[in-house]
C-alpha cells in the first residue's frame, strides 16, 4: 500500500486520506477513473490515458480538476514521496462533494481528486505470465455506457468475486446473443486455430483498452493477421490460444474458460511473443524520478 496518497492538492500520509462522506463518488458512483503503469520511473501510455480520462469526464460533464502538465508533475512527486518507480498510479476523479440529490449540484462544486500508487513486483507478474489464468463467464448485465471508465464497478465486483469463489482469477462478460465482451477489468482475445488474432472492436459495450490498442500496434508490426470481430464462448474455447489485456497486467494468457482447456492448456507462443514485444511498442515517457 502506498504511504502517500494525494488527496484534492495535498499529500497526505495513507492512514488519513479522507474525502467527505457526501462525495458523489462516495454516494452514487459519480465519479471516473484511470490506472496506468509505471516502469523504471517512467510513465506508460501516458498520452493515451489522460485523453482517455478526459473522455470520460467529458462524458459525466465533469470539469478535468488539474492540467496535464500540473498532474505529471503530481505524478513524479507521488513516486518521489514513496520512493517507488515500478507501480500502478490510480486517479479517481468525482464530480465533488454536494447534499445527496441525483441530479447535479445546483451550485457548481469544485471536482475530487485522488491519487494513490501501488507497487508492482515485476517477478511475480512474469511468474503468473508463465503459468497463464483461469477464467469463468458470466452474464453481461452492465449498463450501456462501459466504454466511460466509471467508478461503478458492481457488476465488475460481482463477476470477480464468483471467479475467485470458482478457483478461477477472472470472469469475462457474455452479451445477450452469447459473445464475449470483456473481461471484469480487462479487454479479451482468441488466437485462431489458423493463426489469427481476434478480438472485439471498441463500442459502448467495452471499455477501450489502452493496452489493446497497443497490443494492436505490437501484433501489426510482427505482421499477424487481426480481426476486430466478437466471438463466441464455444470459439474461444476452440482456440489455440487466449489472453487478456490491461494496463495492470499487459497480456495474461488465458489457459482455462469455464473449466476447459484452451489449446494445449499452457500460455501460446503468440500470446507469449506479443507480452515480450508490448513495452517496445508502448509510448515509455521520460523518467520521473
Ligand atoms: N475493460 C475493463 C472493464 C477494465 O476495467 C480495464 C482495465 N482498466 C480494461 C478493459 C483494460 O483497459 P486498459 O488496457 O486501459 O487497462
Amino acid at each position: 500500500m502506498s504511504r502517500i496518497a494525494y488527496v484534492n492538492g495535498r499529500y497526505v500520509p495513507f492512514r488519513e486520506a479522507r474525502v467527505h462522506i457526501e462525495d458523489r463518488g462516495y454516494q452514487l458512483g459519480d465519479g471516473v477513473y484511470e490506472v496506468c503503469e509505471i516502469r523504471d520511473g517512467a510513465l506508460v501510455d501516458e498520452r493515451r490515458h489522460i485523453e482517455r480520462l478526459q473522455r470520460s469526464l467529458a462524458a459525466l460533464r465533469i470539469s478535468m480538476p488539474i492540467a496535464p502538465g500540473a498532474l505529471r508533475f503530481v505524478f513524479a512527486e507521488m513516486l518521489r514521496r514513496n520512493r517507488i518507480s515500478n507501480c500502478l498510479i490510480y486517479l479517481q476523479v468525482t464530480r465533488g462533494v454536494a447534499r445527496r440529490d441525483h441530479g447535479f449540484p445546483e451550485r457548481p462544486v469544485e471536482p475530487s481528486i485522488v491519487i494513490t500508487v501501488r507497487g508492482l513486483d515485476p517477478r511475480k507478474a512474469i511468474e503468473a505470465a508463465a503459468i497463464g489464468v483461469s477464467v469463468i463467464t458470466v452474464p453481461d448485465n452492465r449498463w450501456g455506457r462501459v466504454d466511460i471508465k466509471t467508478i461503478g464497478l458492481l457488476p465488475n465486483v460481482l463477476a470477480r468475486q464468483a471467479a475467485k469463489e470458482q478457483g478461477a482469477k477472472d470472469a469475462w462478460f457474455v452479451d445477450e446473443d452469447g459473445f464475449v465482451t470483456e473481461g471484469a477489468s480487462s479487454n479479451v482475445w482468441i488466437v485462431t486455430r489458423d493463426g489469427k488474432l481476434v478480438t472485439r472492436p471498441d463500442s459502448s459495450r467495452i471499455l477501450g483498452g489502452i493496452t489493446k490498442t497497443v497490443a494492436k500496434e505490437v501484433a501489426r508490426s510482427l505482421q499477424l493477421s487481426l480481426e476486430e470481430r466478437a466471438f463466441s464462448v464455444a470459439e474461444a474455447q476452440a482456440a489455440s490460444e487466449a489472453f487478456l489485456t490491461s494496463a495492470t497486467q499487459t497480456v495474461m494468457p488465458v489457459v482455462r474458460i469455464d473449466g476447459r482447456a484452451v489449446g494445449s492448456g499452457e500460455p501460446g507462443p503468440i500470446t507469449k511473443r506479443l507480452r515480450t514485444e508490448f513495452h517496445k511498442a508502448a509510448e515509455i515517457g521520460p523518467k520521473l524520478l
